[in-house]
């Protein structure tokens, strides 16, 4: 696939964006069950993609995302910088030999995701990002088929938000939320919420 140089920039830029908007509102949500430090592991991260995004830019999409994971787990830290390094690692493995498509883009997030779910040995239902990631490719891979791609961009984001909802009424039992137990239920997980406002930021750059 070949895509605009502008395109991967644009997205960082507005992933960058949505995270500095609501650093404070994540960050109360991760200090209610967390250690408070999830927006600031994050923003370390997208600062190390900011200053490469140029770079990123030249070379092809799976060597990208490639780049993208080493970056994140090399900078992020936490539980989810080695997640979501992973993630993007995953994809780029997963996305050798195909041409870029919406039924191949499900298949390769899908493959990101399952990585993700063994590298945490966890899963949906266990009140963290898996419980935006999960639902979000699901959807993705149910309906890349039938669906335009401007369809599949406008439904994305409510399976994100739903995903998102969804943590609230979980009790955790992975990552550092889950020494708290029930104390959990009732708050929204952090890094739920950082997956959904990337995955609409990324949603916003592509419908243009
Ligand atoms: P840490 O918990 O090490 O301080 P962060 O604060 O950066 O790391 O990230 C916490 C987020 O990581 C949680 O809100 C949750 O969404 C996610 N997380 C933690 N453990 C797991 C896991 N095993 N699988 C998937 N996501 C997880
Ligand atoms: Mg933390």
């Amino acid at each position: 696939m070949s895509y605009s140089p502008t395109l991967l920039p644009c997205l960082i830029e507005a992933i960058s964006d949505t995270i500095n908007q609501n650093a404070e509102a994540v960050t109360a949500l991760d200090q209610a069950i967390g250690d408070g430090d999830h927006v600031i592991n994050l923003q370390r991260g997208i600062q190390a993609l900011m200053n490469e995004r140029d770079k990123l830019s030249d070379i092809d999409w799976l060597a990208a995302w490639q780049r993208i994971g080493m970056i994140l787990m090399s900078t992020v830290g936490g539980a989810s910088g080695s997640l979501l390094g992973t993630l993007f690692v995953s994809m780029s493995k997963a996305g050798r030999n195909k041409t870029l498509t919406p039924q191949t883009f499900a298949e390769i997030f899908k493959a990101g995701v399952e990585a993700v779910k063994q590298r945490g040995k966890a899963d949906v239902g266990e009140k963290t990002m898996l419980d935006v990631l999960v639902p979000v490719a699901n959807y993705l891979t149910a309906h890349a088929e039938q669906q335009t791609v401007a369809e599949l961009l406008a439904n994305i984001p409510n399976v994100a938000i739903a995903g998102v909802e969804s943590t609230r009424d979980m009790i955790a039992t992975k990552g550092r939320a889950s020494f708290l137990e029930a104390r959990t239920l009732g708050h929204i997980d952090a890094g739920a919420k950082t997956s959904q406002l990337m995955i609409c930021a990324i949603v916003d750059v592509l419908a243009g």
